[in-house]
């Protein structure tokens, strides 16, 4: 036996690489991740998938190691050819990220280090990176000390813990489903509604409240809307609030729902995952003011605060009822409430996750290494951007905008002289994203095909805004003229 373990000893040796292969293989990486971003500005921001860029060749693993620069080449044919390029300046669709180049570090030695971040006597000094992150994401949207949080994967998730912990606070649970009463606005996120059918709440009742001419949830409707389900008999629970819509970038009226939340003693939860980093500028605090008065909240770091994919928070007001909702036990885990004490802030025990990365290190990376006020400068730069396009587009025969954005979305379509309006926007889109000078995205709002330009890369800026212009109006124009 021992003879064999010294053999299989020989074959393990490639999964324990030393020091000179380490500094080698991230050099080969980082050749290729700079040639990627180098390549970035000339590249069409939209590519559709052709038969060459799909899978087939990748999964053929061989008993030996490849090349690295093997394993490049596949990545750049078969990964890097196709598809949408979500952190250009160029990408105006649905919400454009950032990447930050110093959140990818943060990703790298989080994994490089693989500190356990799930509990706190395993990495105390991450755990508490974490719990401070958390503190101050709570100050910066005005929650009190008492706040608690969680670091997500994204918002869809961050919804889930919100949605599970208004649950348990509300005990809504067996027969008191079908009577709870949640309010929304056709503006509120997918992720939540399916948040609340994975936390078995799909048999609430699912009040639609009414929208104003910029998209926002009314309040007199939403007080006259819970004032007859009491009368009823129905048992209103919940209002989800949008800081920031998806479609429209529409922030609901923060204070008079919370106003009305407090008196009917409902449990508030605001969407922020678009429009929370906002607060960071002075302009964005201001719209924004009344979200701090919720009862849960969420936000994205992949979005505003320019991060790449796989960065939510969830946050609660009152930090007890996320407590309440996810700690739990293991008896193998006896040991670890005798290393660390009753006082200390596990993520475990405010997440559905046990085991994860020290997922804080590619928030507080960028953060520490760029500064703050670079930060505000860009969503402000965003905010006037996004009005900038829309006083301008305004302007252009034939164009026409949507409401005066709230933040940094535009929405607006094009009306030709003749023909179908519809069909004439989904041509102009379709077109665009043929060009792939800019990307740009549809909804449907009120039953009409609506173009919206999200504003939100770091690297969209007054040229890119210009270009946007320049193209949108040409493609309309050849459309009209040419057909
Ligand atoms: C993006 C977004 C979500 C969903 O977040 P993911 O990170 O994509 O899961 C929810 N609400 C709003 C307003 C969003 O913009």
């Amino acid at each position: 036996m021992k003879d064999r373990i010294r053999e299989l000893r020989e074959g393990v040796r490639p999964l324990e690489p030393d020091a000179h292969r380490r500094r080698e293989q991230l050099a080969g990486v980082v050749r290729y991740t700079e040639d990627y971003l180098d390549g970035l500005d000339e590249r069409p921001v939209f590519r559709p998938a052709t038969e060459e860029t799909t899978l087939p060749g990748v999964l053929d693993f061989a008993e030996e190691p490849s090349e690295l620069s093997d394993v490049v080449d596949i990545m750049r044919k078969r990964l890097d050819r196709s598809g949408t390029i979500n952190s250009s300046g160029r990408f105006l669709a649905y919400i454009p990220s950032g990447a930050l180049y110093e959140s990818a570090l943060g990703d790298f030695i989080a994994s490089a280090t693989n500190r356990y971040a799930g509990v706190n006597f395993a990495a105390p000094g991450v755990a508490d990176l974490e719990h401070n992150l958390i503190r101050w994401l709570a100050s910066i949207v005005g929650y009190p000390d008492s706040a608690a949080g969680d670091l997500t994967s994204g918002g869809s998730i961050a919804a889930l813990s919100a949605m599970v912990t208004a649950r348990e606070h509300g005990g809504v649970s067996g027969e008191r489903i079908k009577n709870s009463v949640v309010y929304l606005t056709p503006q509120t996120h997918h992720c939540i509604v399916k948040a609340m059918r994975i936390a078995g709440l799909a048999d609430c009742v699912f009040h639609t409240v009414a929208v104003d001419d910029g998209y926002r949830m009314r309040a007199d409707d939403l007080a006259a809307s819970i004032a007859a389900d009491r009368k009823n008999g129905r048992q209103p629970w919940l209002i989800l609030g949008t800081a920031g819509t998806t479609d429209t970038g529409a922030i609901d009226p923060m204070e008079d729902i919370a106003d009305i939340a407090r008196s009917e003693e409902l449990w508030f939860h605001v969407d922020a995952a678009y429009g929370g980093a906002f607060v960071l500028c002075d302009e964005g605090r201001r719209r924004l003011r009344g979200i701090g008065r919720s009862d849960s909240l969420m936000l994205d770091p992949h979005k505003g605060f320019f991060l790449p994919f796989g960065s939510g928070a969830v946050l609660v007001r009152n930090g007890k009822h996320l407590h309440d909702a996810f700690r739990a036990r293991g008896i193998y885990m006896r040991d670890l409430d005798n290393h660390q004490g009753d006082h200390v802030h596990s993520a475990c025990d405010h997440s559905p996750e046990l085991t994860r990365p020290a997922r804080g290190l590619r928030l507080w990376l960028p953060l520490k290494l760029i500064g703050l006020a670079p930060f505000r400068a860009a969503l402000e730069e965003k905010l006037l951007l996004a009005r900038y396009f829309w006083e301008r587009l305004s302007q252009v025969d034939g164009f026409r905008v949507g409401p005066k954005p709230d933040l940094s979305i535009v929405t607006f379509r094009y009306v030709p002289k003749t023909g179908d309006v519809d069909a004439f926007n989904q041509k102009l889109v379709d077109r665009l994203s043929a060009d792939g000078r800019i990307f740009l995205s549809t909804t449907v709002i009120d039953g009409h095909l609506i173009l919206r330009l999200a504003v939100l890369a770091v690297a969209t800026h007054l040229d890119t805004i210009e270009l946007a212009i320049d193209v949108l109006t040409s493609t309309a124009r050849s459309i009209e003229y040419d057909g």
